[in-house]
């Protein structure tokens, strides 16, 4: 069914049922191998994952790698322009999850940017990109160490979705004379505004779906975080737009009332209930003193500290926030886009899950991958309903391919996120655990090595830095 490419004899495919992957023990997974300095990290990478998994199930759990292709090699291999073939679209659509090198941008042809190309084909709805800091990467921050949040941003709208006409265009002549003729005046709240004739026109989508698939994506990965992490900050600029950038907020937390707030319905709370059905004389709150011995151990100072705004907000919550358990739930709340870019700055440890829309995540990503190091250790994945890639967040870097100096540790990481989307959390453990180690050391290749207090005078080759990550694990 595939017309240049073999799937591997042995293994079998990832499915997904609701949203999420059902992994057999030997996993087919696709890569592309990636451009330019794909040549250097992919081998590294594989190794380091192929060791990580052999080292934490024996044997028991395996990868086989199905190699696809994309970008250059893609063209060497299928012609002229072929460079995202119809092979390496069905190959992800069929084994559900593939990781890929960075790819580059073709010029002419008509297509835009392969990777945007790849996300929107597959609906890859979020693009979900981790920083978190690893002790010895240079920063240029004081306290990059207080930093661990994950952007989810969406991959599908809002600008991403490209549509925009030049200045001085027919259509885009006549979108303006529509709009300052007809339908600007048409709105009372936009008074006498008018479009300056000479502008360009771009559309800004966001659409309800849009936005709440994201939002529940992003609250279920917070729901499987440590307690001290479940917070999800929707972020926006809803006080200037407030029909996109408000709506995604509003949907946001529309999404977390009606979908998630039942679901905290445990095992005490339910014992509560039927409690109180067997005492209705005692009040709820009475109730879940008797199996909260915590609840009493509250000293009169720590109460007296509470104000009586706050007292009276908690108790008019106390039923519909699970009887106290709000406590132990996912925090939603949202700050305004650049608020959350001081915030990251100033109280880096407050944040946890931000969920932007497509232009803020793409600045706020960049910015805190920026306090933790620096893009060549920024993992990221594109997930959707049915398929998800996780990639390398920089590009080809063509002047370092073929050296074997440049840094693999962006797609390493991407891996670490596929294993852990996988449920082979073990597996991911044990190569952040020799990254971790690696850099401690100062075992680090070129680019870390050169920002290092004092500089790293013999840094690692990338086949080095891979090597050196799998003689951490133990
Ligand atoms: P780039 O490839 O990311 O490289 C810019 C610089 O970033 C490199 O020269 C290098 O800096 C540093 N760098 C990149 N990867 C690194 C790594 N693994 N380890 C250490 N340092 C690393 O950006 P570009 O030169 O603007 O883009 C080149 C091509 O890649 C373009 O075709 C672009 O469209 C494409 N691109 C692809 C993706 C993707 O596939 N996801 C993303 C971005 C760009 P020093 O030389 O100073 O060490």
């Amino acid at each position: 069914m595939y017309e240049k490419i073999v799937p591997p004899d042995t293994g079998s495919k990832i499915t997904f049922k609701d949203g999420e992957p059902i992994v057999p023990d030997n996993p087919i997974v696709p890569f592309i191998r990636g451009d330019g300095t794909g040549v250097d990290i992919w081998p590294a990478a594989q190794k380091v994952f192929d060791a990580a998994i052999q080292t934490a199930y024996g044997g028991k759990r395996q990868i086989s790698w199905f190699k696809i292709y994309a970008g250059d090699e893609a063209c060497d291999r299928y012609g002229t322009y072929q460079y995202l073939p119809e092979d390496t679209l069905q190959a992800i659509k069929e084994y559900g999850i593939a990781i890929k090198g960075p790819l580059t941008t073709p010029v002419g042809g008509g297509i835009r940017s392969l990777n945007v190309a790849l996300r929107q084909i597959h609906d890859l709805y979020a693009c979900v990109r981790p920083c978190k800091y690893y002790p010895g990467t240079p920063s240029p921050h004081k306290n990059p160490e207080k930093l661990d949040v994950i952007v989810y941003r969406e991959n599908t709208e809002d600008i991403y979705l490209g549509i925009e006409w030049p200045q001085g265009s027919e259509i885009a002549a006549k979108l303006i004379d529509l709009l300052n003729k007809e339908l600007i005046p048409a709105t009372p709240e936009h008074g006498k505004k008018q479009i300056p004739l000479d502008s360009g026109i771009g559309i800004k989508p966001i659409s309800k779906t849009g936005s709440q698939r994201l939002v529940r994506r992003a609250i279920q990965h917070a729901m499987r975080l440590p307690q001290h992490k479940q917070m999800v900050t929707l972020v926006h600029k809803g006080n200037i737009m407030k029909y996109t950038e408000g709506a995604f907020r509003d949907w946001g937390y529309e999404i977390a009332t009606t979908e998630f707030r039942t679901s905290c319905v445990t095992e005490r709370e339910s014992w509560i209930l039927s409690n109180k059905e067997k005492n209705p004389d005692i009040t709820l709150e009475e109730n879940a003193r008797q199996i909260e011995p915590g609840y009493d151990a509250l000293t009169a100072e720590k109460q007296a500290a509470i104000c009586r705004e706050v007292e009276n907000v908690l108790q008019t919550i106390w039923e519909t926030h699970g009887l106290g358990q709000w406590k132990e739930m996912v925090m939603v709340n949202d700050r305004i886009a650049d608020s959350i870019f001081q915030q990251l700055q100033t109280r880096p440890d407050e944040y946890s899950i931000l969920a932007t829309m497509n232009l803020n995540g793409d600045y706020l990503s960049d910015a805190a991958a920026a306090i933790v190091g620096g893009l060549g250790m920024g993992p990221g994945a594109n997930i959707g309903d049915t398929c998800a890639i996780f990639e390398a967040t920089h590009g080809t870097a063509p002047k370092h391919a073929g050296l074997d100096r440049i840094n693999p540790g962006s797609v390493i990481l991407s891996g670490v996120m596929m294993l852990e989307f996988m449920g082979w959390q073990e597996a991911a453990d044990l190569i952040k655990k020799g990254i971790g180690k690696a850099i401690s050391s100062q075992q680090v290749t070129y680019d870390l090595a050169r920002m290092m207090t004092p500089p790293v005078e013999t840094p690692l080759k990338c086949s080095e830095f891979a090597e050196a990550i799998i003689k951490y694990f133990n």
